[in-house]
C-alpha cells in the first residue's frame, strides 16, 4: 500500500514530466499558448476599472496571454492573475499590456534602484565651490 502523500507526489511528478515533454515537443511559444488556453480565467471587477476614462466596455474576464518581451524577445506569459492585479490594484490603463518578461522587469527594477541610489548620493554631496559662490551672490 502506498501512502496518500506518496501518491500525491507521484501524480505531481507525472504532471511535471508531461508538461516538460509537451514543452520539448511544441517549443517555447506553443507551449505557453497551450498553457494559456488551459489556464483559469479570472473574473474582472468593473467597479475597480472605472479609473479608466473610457466609454468602451471593460473585459468581463482575464485570461493568460502570450507576448513577446520587447527587451529580449523571449515569449512570456502574462497570467490572468497578474492582469487583474495590474488593471484593478495597480490601476494600470486598460490599454496597457505587459511588454517585458519577468527577468527583464527585474533587471530594470534593479537598474532603477541603482540610479536612485546614485542620485541620492549626488544630492548629499557638498555643492561645488563655484556653485556656492554664485548662490551667495
Ligand atoms: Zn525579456
Amino acid at each position: 500500500m502506498k501512502s496518500g502523500k506518496q501518491r500525491r507526489h507521484e501524480i505531481k511528478q507525472k504532471r511535471t514530466e508531461r508538461a516538460e515533454a509537451l514543452k520539448r515537443e511544441l517549443g517555447g511559444k506553443a507551449f505557453l499558448e497551450a498553457k494559456a488556453l488551459s489556464s483559469t480565467v479570472v473574473q474582472a471587477d468593473h467597479s475597480e476599472l472605472v479609473h479608466n476614462n473610457t466609454y468602451g466596455s471593460f473585459p468581463d474576464y482575464y485570461h493568460d496571454v502570450v507576448f513577446n518581451c520587447v527587451e529580449c524577445g523571449e515569449n512570456s506569459l502574462w497570467t490572468s492573475k497578474s492582469q487583474k492585479w495590474w488593471y484593478e490594484i495597480a490601476k494600470g490603463s486598460i490599454w496597457s499590456t505587459a511588454s517585458r518578461c519577468s527577468s527583464c522587469r527585474k533587471l530594470r527594477r534593479e537598474a532603477k534602484e541603482e540610479q536612485k541610489k546614485h542620485m541620492e548620493e549626488m544630492a548629499r554631496k557638498e555643492p561645488h565651490p563655484n556653485e556656492q559662490f554664485f548662490r551667495s551672490k
